[in-house]
Protein backbone atom coordinates (compact mmCIF):
# COMPACT_ATOMS: atom_id res chain seq x y z
CA UNK A 1 0.00 0.00 0.00
CA UNK A 2 1.97 3.03 -1.23
CA UNK A 3 -0.81 5.68 -1.23
CA UNK A 4 -3.47 6.88 1.26
CA UNK A 5 -6.91 4.73 1.15
CA UNK A 6 -8.64 7.80 1.78
CA UNK A 7 -7.35 10.36 -0.96
CA UNK A 8 -4.42 8.84 -2.84
CA UNK A 9 -1.57 10.82 -1.41
CA UNK A 10 1.67 8.93 -1.86
CA UNK A 11 3.09 7.94 1.24
CA UNK A 12 6.44 8.78 0.14
CA UNK A 13 5.36 12.43 0.22
CA UNK A 14 5.16 13.06 3.78
CA UNK A 15 2.46 15.61 4.18
CA UNK A 16 2.45 16.54 8.35
CA UNK A 17 5.11 14.77 10.55
CA UNK A 18 3.43 15.05 14.24
CA UNK A 19 5.72 13.24 15.64
CA UNK A 20 8.72 11.13 16.16
CA UNK A 21 9.85 8.61 18.64
CA UNK A 22 11.93 5.89 19.38
CA UNK A 23 11.21 2.57 20.60
CA UNK A 24 12.76 -0.60 20.72
CA UNK A 25 12.03 -1.56 17.56
CA UNK A 26 12.86 1.49 15.80
CA UNK A 27 11.75 4.77 14.97
CA UNK A 28 8.28 5.37 15.17
CA UNK A 29 6.78 8.71 12.95
CA UNK A 30 3.06 9.94 13.20
CA UNK A 31 2.44 11.85 10.46
CA UNK A 32 -0.81 13.13 9.02
CA UNK A 33 -2.22 13.22 5.29
CA UNK A 34 -3.36 15.74 3.35
CA UNK A 35 -6.95 14.53 3.87
CA UNK A 36 -6.22 14.42 7.78
CA UNK A 37 -5.56 10.89 8.12
CA UNK A 38 -3.23 9.57 10.60
CA UNK A 39 -0.85 7.35 9.68
CA UNK A 40 1.80 5.62 11.87
CA UNK A 41 5.44 4.68 10.08
CA UNK A 42 7.91 2.27 11.91
CA UNK A 43 11.22 2.89 10.68
CA UNK A 44 13.43 -0.18 12.21
CA UNK A 45 16.83 -0.33 12.90
CA UNK A 46 18.17 -2.31 10.63
CA UNK A 47 19.27 -0.67 8.12
CA UNK A 48 21.24 1.27 10.02
CA UNK A 49 22.88 -1.09 12.31
CA UNK A 50 26.24 -2.00 12.24
CA UNK A 51 26.63 -5.81 11.03
CA UNK A 52 29.75 -7.52 12.55
CA UNK A 53 30.80 -9.83 9.96
CA UNK A 54 34.01 -12.12 9.23
CA UNK A 55 36.36 -14.10 11.62
CA UNK A 56 35.86 -14.15 15.10
CA UNK A 57 39.30 -13.46 17.20
CA UNK A 58 40.61 -16.98 18.53
CA UNK A 59 38.29 -18.86 15.36
CA UNK A 60 40.52 -21.40 13.00
ZN1 LIG B 1 -5.01 11.09 2.54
Amino acid sequence: MNECPRCGWPQSDVYEVISRHLTSEGVVTYTRCACGAVQIRVQAFETGRVVTTGRLPGAS
